[in-house]
């Protein structure tokens, strides 16, 4: 049995946002989220503000979001958007961003403390989302999900419902031309550990398996240009819908073990959400390759990739990076990671000696 569940229109392009303008228009008052520089070096803002005003549609800008973004950041956006009369909202960045919004556009409408935003059902409707993405790797256009961090748990913790899915999603590599190479590098890789972690878990199926495939495939073909920096409009928006596929997939089956370890690689070190993934991919996929031996072949097939010692050079070349850890965090980090629910769609049981054991071979 599976199901398959994916609401939003996604356009896809160079210019798309004016060619389907009208797409953009969810309601009569427009409260824009996006991050402090993501919309405006991006382009992104300034075509939807130019839309908007050719609309006649009023709208306010709350570029307030911070990176990673505490339940404390998503909630003062939603006041925002509350107090602006905001009846719907256009999210504009990356993840952070984009995540925020759903949770703003949960808060806008529903007078409840913030905490309650995990029960995932709320007593309003959560105002519609267009989203806009700048970065292509977290798929958050197409996702009901939006991970916060908790300071209060001393981790990151994500919400689900599918009425934040956002209802339309433009993508234009237009939007990430300009992204810095590593920011570039470590958004494709996130991209790329969710269509592994949606192709090797245990919900994947007949409806997930193939857009993961292409994910990887066109993550595959820019390979070269993530590690060189050279990047044409068409290589970004291709990598833009391998982001949307990839986050399509994990819609449907979840992330696994790699994202619920990351998250205290972020929490803890503020290592960028997609680095820490890469960090940890390699060594997830030798802990499974026995289980998992004709899938992992796909995997790197699609990728291009003769074998999984080439894939761990690639992700090595791709992610350099200052941090050095102590065996003593990484203990304490399986404490809390080992509590995180998608340890139950892993390819094989997983125990905190797993994770330990991963997590030394990867940071050690
Ligand atoms: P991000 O935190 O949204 O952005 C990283 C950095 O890139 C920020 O400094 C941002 O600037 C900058 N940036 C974004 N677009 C840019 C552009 N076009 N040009 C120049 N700079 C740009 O990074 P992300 O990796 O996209 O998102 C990570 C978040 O998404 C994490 O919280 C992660 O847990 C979450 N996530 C969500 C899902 C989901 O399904 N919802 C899945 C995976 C990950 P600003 O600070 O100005 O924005
Ligand atoms: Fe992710």
């Amino acid at each position: 049995m599976f199901r398959y569940f994916m609401p939003t229109e996604i356009l896809v392009g160079e210019h798309v946002l004016e060619q389907h303008a009208d797409a953009l228009i969810l309601g009569k008052k427009a409260m824009i989220i996006t991050g402090k520089s993501s919309g405006k070096q991006s382009g992104a803002l300034n075509d939807v503000l130019a839309i908007l005003k050719e609309k006649q549609i009023g709208s306010v800008v709350y570029d307030q979001i911070e990176n990673n973004p505490s339940l404390a950041c998503v909630h003062a956006a939603g006041k925002a958007a509350r107090d602006a009369r905001a009846d719907f909202i256009i999210a504009i960045g990356g993840g952070s961003p984009l995540d925020s919004a759903k949770a703003a556009a949960v808060f806008a409408v529903n007078d409840i403390e913030p905490v309650q935003i995990f029960s995932g059902t709320y007593p309003n409707r959560p105002l519609p989302i267009a989203a806009v993405p700048t970065t292509a790797g977290t798929g958050s256009e197409v996702t009901p999900y939006s991970i916060l961090t908790l300071h209060d748990a001393g981790t990151k913790r994500s919400f689900t419902s599918k009425e934040v899915f956002p209802k339309v999603a433009f993508l234009d590599g237009r939007y990430t031309m300009g992204l810095p190479l590593q920011i570039a590098r470590n958004t494709a890789i996130d991209a790329m550990s969710h269509a592994i972690e949606g192709y090797l878990n245990r919900k994947s199926s007949p409806a997930s398996d193939p857009m993961a495939l292409e994910a990887l495939r066109l993550i595959g073909r820019h390979l070269p240009a993530l590690k060189n920096g050279q990047f044409t409009v068409e290589s970004c928006t291709d990598l833009l819908w391998a982001s949307s596929l990839a986050g399509i997939v994990i819609s449907q089956t979840g992330t696994t073990i790699v994202h619920s370890m990351g998250y205290q690689l972020t929490y803890c070190k503020d290592v960028p959400h997609g680095m820490a993934n890469g960090l940890l991919l390699g060594a997830f996929l030798e802990w499974c390759q026995n289980e998992c031996a004709q899938k992992i072949q796909q995997i790197l097939d699609a990728l291009n990739l003769p074998n999984l010692a080439a894939l761990q050079n690639e992700l090595r070349i791709l992610l350099p990076h200052p941090y050095t850890f102590e065996k003593e965090e990484l203990a304490e980090w399986v404490n809390v990671s080992i509590q995180a629910k998608n340890i139950a769609t892993a390819p094989k049981p997983v125990t905190a000696i797993d994770e330990f054991t991963l997590y030394c071979q990867s940071l050690l």
